[in-house]
């Protein structure tokens, strides 16, 4: 099963309509929610990831589009600037997950199947080493 981590952007028009279980009902994709908040603008924000086969991801994809939904599709939740981390090991203790951690030679390792993009690690890190998700087009 392939996966693909989206960000889903709702408008104030969107945010009541059963956009995701129509999505899974005629997309037939499982879903995973991260992170759901919603804006200033009063729009929603969904941060999940999506599982299906590659061609259901992509008429998923283009499903939330077509409802109206602004779909970012993130490579990895997080991005780390190598040369502003000292290996300090703040943000390992903050990951709920595990996807950061300490290799065998005591630097940060990131593994990024592990990661639910809850953002924590981002304020933990003193360097700013760490943003927020990588979005790639799509
Ligand atoms: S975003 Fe959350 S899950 Fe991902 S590495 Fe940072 S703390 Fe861990
Ligand atoms: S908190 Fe920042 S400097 Fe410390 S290990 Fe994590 S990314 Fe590197």
């Amino acid at each position: 099963m392939d996966k693909q981590k989206v960000r889903l952007l709702f408008s104030k028009q969107l945010v009541d309509k059963p956009i995701i279980s129509s999505l899974v009902r005629e997309c037939d994709v499982t879903f995973n929610i991260f992170k759901a908040y919603v804006t200033s603008q009063e729009g929603g924000v969904l941060l999940m990831e999506l599982g299906g086969e590659e061609a259901k991801l992509g008429n998923a994809i283009a499903f939330l589009r077509g409802a109206g939904v602004e779909v970012q599709l993130l490579n990895e939740a997080i991005s780390i600037v190598q040369d502003n981390c000292t290996h300090c090991g703040a943000c390992t203790g903050q990951c709920p997950t595990d996807a950061l951690t300490f290799g065998a030679d005591f630097k940060l390792a990131f593994a990024p199947d592990k990661c639910i993009a809850c953002e924590l690690c981002v304020p933990a890190c003193p360097y700013q080493a760490i943003s927020p998700a990588g979005q790639v087009t799509g």
